[in-house]
């Protein structure tokens, strides 16, 4: 059972339904959700797009941007990177989320041991040897299902995970900086500016990425802390007048979309507790300044797949679980944390007076006159995969039947698992 309908979730159902595992989805909505979050999705994320058989979907609607750079808040520029070093399967792709979750689930809907039930909130959970279950609420009533595992994909605010450790046990810390998302038509073809843009201002940081073929951008800025949500909404004019090259006034552009949001590091004490198993947002969080939030999510999916199947095929032990958990919580503490962090804090430096911009912007020129740094450079996020199947082994076949009379009643063939 997969606890979410999130993109981590979705992904999670479509890989493993593909290969015959049985999935129940539960998610406490009515439908996908539709607000302004990840847009860009770097190569191990499109890896486990492409496993999914849904790469080439995104890639007719989406697109691969044609660089990033980092400026001054006049639009100096400070340094760029090209996506020429970088072998073209492996570059970056843009689509913003909605549209990416709505392919996956379309193809999920095609497939035949998928079962979506929306409006199910986890409100609790249990286990035991046998099996594990969650306690829902739903419009007729509150109800309880058993699976053989459970992944809690439920989001930065996981009950899954709330049950299992508490409802305050997320380690790790909040930012002071207040972020505010936005989707805007803005021309800003005037300017030339590449398709993905950090201004670097210790008051007025910022993005600007195109994140649309009709030209839609993502502009998201740094405000002071500390306001409601109708007091940043209100600010926004302001802001954009104040960062925005050509100082533009409402006219001028065009807001589709805006949503304020904290932003986090942190992360789970443990991904695996018996049959429940944490991933992405439910696992760990991180800002959004370098795109490693939903790609280290896709990660966990994409290797939490390589592990329930290879117990359900024979080929692993329930232990790989527990390297899963240690895995993925040593690559977000060793990489995304710490990557994403710098990614945010270089944004608000002083780009007149900082020797940490000065070394950034030294390491991107020469970058860009050595292809093979300037491709480890924007292949960076690589160093979060990892390769489970190497964990398979083949003599685990026979200690690794799943139950095949469950107390419900469920009917589960030897060595299957169902979610
Ligand atoms: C402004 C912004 C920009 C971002 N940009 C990027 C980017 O460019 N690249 C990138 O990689 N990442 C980015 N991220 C991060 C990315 O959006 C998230 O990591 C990703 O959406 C998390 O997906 P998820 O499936 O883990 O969780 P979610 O998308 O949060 O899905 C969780 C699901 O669980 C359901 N749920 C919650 N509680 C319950 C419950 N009790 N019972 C049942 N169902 C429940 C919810 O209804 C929801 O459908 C960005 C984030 C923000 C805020």
């Amino acid at each position: 059972m997969v606890v979410g309908a999130g993109p981590s979730g979705l992904v999670l159902s479509l890989l493993l339904a593909q290969k015959g595992v049985k999935v129940t989805i539960l998610d406490a909505a009515s439908a996908l959700d539709a607000q302004p979050r990840a847009t860009h999705y770097a190569a191990p994320t499109v890896d486990e797009l492409r496993r999914a058989g849904v790469l080439d979907e995104i890639l007719s609607l989406g697109f691969v941007p044609n660089g990033v750079a980092w400026r001054k808040l006049d639009g100096t520029l400070l340094a760029a990177m090209t996506p020429e070093s970088v072998p073209e399967g492996n570059r970056v792709v843009c689509l913003p989320l909605d549209k990416m979750s709505k392919i996956v689930y379309a193809r999920l809907e095609k497939e035949k041991g998928v079962e979506v039930k929306w409006g199910h909130k986890v409100m609790d959970i249990g286990q035991d040897e046998e099996r594990a279950w969650v306690k829902v609420e739903t419009t007729g009533g509150p109800g309880t299902l058993y699976a053989d595992y459970i992944v809690g994909c439920d989001g930065g605010n996981s009950q899954i995970r709330r049950s299992l450790f508490g409802n305050m046990a997320f380690p790790g810390r909040t930012w002071d900086e207040q972020i505010v998302a936005t989707n805007t038509y803005y021309d800003m073809s005037k300017f030339n500016w590449l398709d993905s843009n950090f201004i670097v201002d210790p008051e007025h940081w910022y993005m600007v990425a195109k994140i649309q073929t009709d030209g839609l951008l993502r502009i998201t800025y740094g405000d002071i802390p500390g306001l409601s949500r109708e007091e940043y909404i209100k600010r926004q004019p302001m802001k954009f007048k104040q960062i925005l090259p050509g100082h533009p006034e409402p006219s001028e552009y065009r807001l589709t979309n805006i949503s304020p949001y904290k932003v986090h590091q942190r992360c789970a004490e443990k991904f695996r507790v018996g049959r429940f198993l944490l991933a992405a947002d439910a696992a760990h969080l991180c800002n959004p300044f370098g795109g490693l939030g939903l790609t280290g999510g896709l990660v966990d999916v994409g290797n939490l797949y390589d592990c329930l199947l290879g117990i359900h095929l024979g080929k692993a032990s329930p232990e790989i679980l527990d390297k899963y958990d240690q895995v993925r919580r040593q690559k977000y503490h060793e990489v995304i944390d710490v990557v994403s962090s710098q990614n945010l804090r270089l944004l608000l430096e002083d780009p007149d007076t900082s020797e940490k911009v000065d070394g950034f912007v030294d390491l991107c020129r020469k970058a860009n006159e050595d292809k093979e740094l300037s491709r480890k450079m924007q292949l960076f996020s690589n160093d979060i995969k990892y390769d489970f199947t190497k964990h398979y082994d083949e003599s685990s076949s026979t200690t690794t039947e799943v139950h095949s009379e469950p107390k419900d009643g469920m009917k589960v063939s030897h060595r299957s698992v169902v979610l």
